[in-house]
């Protein structure tokens, strides 16, 4: 209620309170507008009240004062989810963690963070050492590292490293608990897991230790190739091999590469084409490989240049599915993990069954131990029933999806109860105040 809100606020006197109508508008919105299924469920749910604390003792008070007057409380980091996951569904408070950014410590291996640090500013740091965050979105310049771990999944490096689920990949949380005492509670080892992938339903996080990876001198280079098989093949098998050391397979089929501006140049209409990231002590053998495939380099960015001209990781990953939306916002995407087949020959027979409604973006990832290919398959929307279908297709042939079509965290993957998530909502945030309607398992319980 107003009065509850009003009754927050006054509490939290002296701390940065947005409370201009435009203004916490924006801040209550991310990307679920990729989603046609999710534009109309999800555009007209705002916040009241935006609050950005600088430190943990400022989102103790927050915490504390919503629990006081049972005003929901949502976390934003960048606000770049896809599936709107930071969109508060019954208004209340948006904490915005983006003010809390301090490095705690770095060591040969690992930092210790706070959660607001923007990706790309925390891997800058981290180089300075010799080390490089493991993974990263394709929106890794303003996505916060809290984000990533709360909504994200994996990206540029999962091609060596798996995803964010994958123990190893995360080594600490620190969180703020919604209890009528707020606590702070550090998890380690498979306690981690309890908020991680959790959309900010059940603790605030505000500190995390993430492992890190030896920096390596990444060359940017694109690589053609005349049908998307082999192109598809050849990522298949330049993920595969050990010694290549790599960060991103990228494989965009025609006409996908013709919706990026900047990059048309490289790859002509027609061509099916590589994007990758590439350790420039690789090269040599990296043009074996596209030897053997019968493709042609035709955009090769030094190490030395990173940062600077075209991003090509910034056309991988969901970056694909932005610019092909940029042309035409018809088009919308699923997200598919294909089965262990160094043949691919789901993918084939999927590539020629629906031709140009679904276009078959590839990303490489280490999945178990093994290199698979995910699609962010671009799909030419109809119909909530078609895409539907077209879900229920892949599936029943064996392929896995996560959809980006709904925003309940159960729904998005894993298509089961995480009693772990649950139990520890219960335990934190008994009155239900920690972004509400987004965990089913709490919206079902009996
Ligand atoms: P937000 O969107 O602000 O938040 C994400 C979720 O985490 C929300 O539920 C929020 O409540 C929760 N949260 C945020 N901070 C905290 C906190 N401190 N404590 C508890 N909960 C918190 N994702 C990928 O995984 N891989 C990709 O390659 C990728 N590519 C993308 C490309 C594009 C073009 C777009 C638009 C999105 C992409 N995404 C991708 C989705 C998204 O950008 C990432 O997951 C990103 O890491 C989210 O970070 P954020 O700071 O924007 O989080």
């Amino acid at each position: 209620t107003p009065n509850a809100i009003a009754s927050v606020l006054s509490d939290l006197v002296g701390l940065d309170i947005i409370t201009d109508a435009t203004q916490v508008a924006k801040l209550s919105h991310d990307y679920y507008h990729f989603s046609p299924v999710l534009q109309p469920q999800l555009q007209d749910k705002f916040g009241d009240a935006v609050v950005r604390p600088v430190n943990e003792a400022e989102v103790l008070k927050i915490a504390q004062a919503c629990v006081r007057h049972k005003v929901p409380l949502t976390v934003r980091g960048a606000g770049t989810g896809n599936y709107g996951q930071c969109i508060p569904l019954e208004g209340g408070v948006i904490l915005d963690i983006t003010k809390m950014t301090a490095v705690k410590w770095m060591k040969p291996g690992a930092v210790r963070v706070e959660a607001g640090a923007k990706l790309a500013a925390l891997d800058k740091q981290t180089r300075e050492i010799g080390w490089e965050i493991r993974m990263a979105p394709s929106t890794y310049r303003t996505a916060t590292i809290g984000g990533f771990i709360g909504g994200g999944s994996g990206g540029i490096g999962s091609v060596t490293y798996g995803q964010l689920r994958d123990r190893g990949n995360l080594l600490a949380v620190r969180v703020v608990t919604m209890e009528d005492e707020p606590r702070i509670l550090e998890l380690r080892g498979d306690d981690v897991y309890k908020v991680a992938h959790a959309y900010g339903t059940n603790g605030i996080i505000t500190e995390l230790e993430i492992p890190l990876a030896p920096a390596y001198p990444w060359s940017e280079i694109i690589v053609n190739f005349p049908d998307f098989m082999s192109a598809a093949r050849f990522g298949q098998a330049l993920s595969d091999a050990d010694g290549m050391i790599k960060k991103l397979v990228c494989i965009c089929p025609d006409p996908i590469p013709q919706y990026f501006a900047a990059l048309k140049s490289y790859i002509p209409a027609g061509k099916h084409a590589a994007l990758l990231m590439i350790s420039e002590t690789c090269l040599e053998p990296l043009a074996e490989f596209v030897k053997e495939f019968s493709g042609e380099i035709t955009y090769q960015k030094p190490a030395q240049e990173a940062g600077k001209g075209i991003a090509l990781a910034e056309y991988t990953w969901n970056h694909t599915t932005l610019h092909a939306r940029s042309v035409d916002p018809t088009i919308t995407y699923l997200q598919t993990l294909f089965p262990d087949d160094k043949n691919l020959s789901l993918l084939e027979e999927m590539y020629h069954h629906y031709g140009d409604e679904v276009m078959f973006h590839l990303e490489f990832l280490r999945y178990g131990g093994k290199a698979r290919p995910a699609s962010l398959q671009l799909v030419r929307y109809t119909t909530e029933e078609r895409l539907n279908d077209i879900i229920r297709d892949h599936e029943s042939k064996g392929a896995f999806i996560f959809n980006p079509h709904t925003y309940l965290i159960e729904d998005g993957g894993m298509k089961m109860v995480d009693l772990a998530q649950l139990q520890f909502k219960e335990q934190v945030d008994p009155y239900g105040l920690l972004n509400p309607g987004k965990m089913r398992a709490w919206l079902e319980r009996s």
